[in-house]
């Protein structure tokens, strides 16, 4: 048995036996990297032997209690996102002005990991600092999609996506600011969890767009990406935003009652009896590849097999979404990036080269950050300066609270909303890297549950041309219990997560 290959649920439930320990699971990974990861390359950084000391004390931990039923990520190695701090390893958010950084504290979802006995394999490959949907943005180089590996993964969280489909890791956290998470495991063929924004403390994530950055996981099932939220959700006194809306049910509670549900019934029951899914007129659109609509077609066929009610609903600010998305992520980037000034961080031109203050920014700047992280601090502090701030940024927060108000609103007739995750899959490595508004239209299913804040999934639902098609899901705030439920159902009845690449 090839133990990289386990769910988090199969692997913890074999430490629960004693049938394996989480150094060999911890091996079988650590093997796999070293196997594939020289075509995939989606690990910037691996760390082995810090590994294989965490997945000891993890045995050992479990050997003193026995059976631990509360700590499912007990010995479970796990990959992490390059922007995401991890105490005494790199974090450098794939840029050249952070190369060599090691983040002197844990973010709050790894600190949380480590209390609950996850083992970290390494840190993997993203688009500099999160910027882009295809992971060529990074200055280390591309990642490959492990099922054609002339295509990208998707991105940003592309390592994260493309390690978890080739089984280099039991799960990985990835970042979402606009469909980072979810675009490119739909990519990938695995499951990609963006959680309600405020559900997990965006404590030392390397920022983005504050206000629609959220950390979250890329996992094998739906169920397993629940699994690691419930560890690493919660309310942190370092991210006020981490608050949990009145009246929302605590996730953990939920959870499990929504697991009992879709697993206690068995595949072929009605599970969705009563579950309305309304499907937003406006994310069926025209351009949407052939292969990819009837793979979304037939996915819901088998949630009204299930039992699911399908109804139409309307969203129609959607089409202002990317616009609103491409003015609000860049003015956050600028200002969130102003901190990356070569006196306090990273690379530095001090020294000769920049006789006054001015050029050692100028020069660290210009030498450090690759060319869409420029772009991106150049719309945005043309979108903020004065004149201009009222036409564009106040402009697009108005919309946005459109956005918002109309999704809520929908989500009040029904339990979720279902959209495919892309209008196609995977495309060619160098196709679209010339042309920066062709990539930004790349994010057009996931910019609007950004905006709005809402927790959203994608699932694999089937092929399009041999490429993993991914299917969205898109619950109310808070509620992300609706999306184990509807995801696991429809994983159960589906043997599409089950399918791997070939490597
Ligand atoms: N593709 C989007 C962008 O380039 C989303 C990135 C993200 O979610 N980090 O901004």
């Amino acid at each position: 048995m090839e133990l990289n290959r386990l769910t988090i649920k199969e692997a913890s439930e074999k430490l629960d036996k004693g049938e394996i320990t989480s150094v060999e699971l911890t091996e079988a990974c650590l093997a796999r990297i070293k196997e594939v990861d020289g075509k995939i390359k989606a690990c910037l950084a691996v760390c082995a032997e810090e590994a294989l000391a965490e997945a000891k004390k993890a045995d050992e931990r479990r050997k003193n209690v026995g059976a631990i039923h509360g700590l499912p990520l007990l010995g479970i190695p796990y990959l992490c996102k390059m922007n995401i701090m991890t105490k005494g390893i790199e974090t450098n958010a794939a840029s050249k002005i952070l190369k060599g950084y090691i983040a002197p504290y844990d973010a709050t979802v790894i600190k949380k990991l480590k209390a609950a006995g996850a083992v970290l394999l390494g840190k993997t490959n993203l688009d500099e600092f999160a910027h882009g949907a295809s992971t060529e943005n990074s200055a280390f180089g591309p990642t490959y999609n492990p099922w054609d590996l002339k295509r990208v993964p998707g991105g940003s969280s592309g390592g994260s996506a493309a390690g978890v489909a080739a089984d280099m890791c039991i799960f990985a956290l990835g970042t979402d600011t606009g469909g980072s998470i979810r675009q490119p495991a739909s990519f990938c063929g695995v499951a990609g969890l963006k959680p309600t924004y405020g559900r997990a403390s965006r404590f030392g994530l390397i920022a983005m767009t504050s206000s629609t950055d959220v950390p979250g996981v890329i996992a094998k099932t739906a169920e397993d990406t629940g699994l690691v939220l419930s560890v690493i959700a919660g309310k942190d006194k370092n991210d006020s935003t981490t608050t949990v809306a009145d009246g929302a049910p605590a996730l953990s509670d939920s959870y499990s009652e929504q697991r009992e549900e879709c697993h206690g019934a068995g595949a072929p029951q009605p599970t969705l009896k009563g579950i309305k899914i309304g499907l937003p007129k406006e994310y069926f659109i025209d351009g949407i590849e052939k292969g990819t609509r009837e793979a979304i077609d037939n996915a819901i066929e088998k949630l009204k097999e299930l039992g699911a009610e399908f109804t139409e609903v309307s969203l129609p600010h959607t089409k202002y979404a990317i616009p609103v998305y491409y003015i609000i992520t860049p003015s956050e980037i600028s200002s969130n990036l102003a901190r990356f000034d070569g006196i306090k961080y990273g690379l530095s031109r001090r020294g000769e080269a920049a006789p006054r203050l001015y050029d050692v920014y100028a020069k660290s700047r210009g030498k450090g950050f690759g060319p869409e992280v420029k772009r991106r601090i150049m719309l945005g502090t043309y979108a903020l300066s004065a004149g201009y701030y009222d036409a564009y940024y106040l402009q697009a927060q108005k919309v946005r609270t459109k956005i918002k108000e109309e999704m809520d609103e929908a989500l009040k007739k029904v339990d979720c909303l279902l959209t495919p995750s892309s209008p196609h899959p995977a495309f060619k490595i160098g196709e679209q890297s010339d042309d920066p508004l062709k990539m930004y239209l790349e994010d057009i299913f996931m910019s609007g549950p950004s905006l709005a804040g809402l927790p959203a999934i994608s699932i694999p639902c089937g092929f399009d041309n041999d490429l993993p098609v991914g299917m969205q899901l898109i619950g109310g705030r808070f509620d992300e219990a609706i999306l184990f439920r509807v995801g696991g159902s429809y994983e159960n009845a589906t043997e599409w997560n089950k399918d791997k690449p070939l490597l």
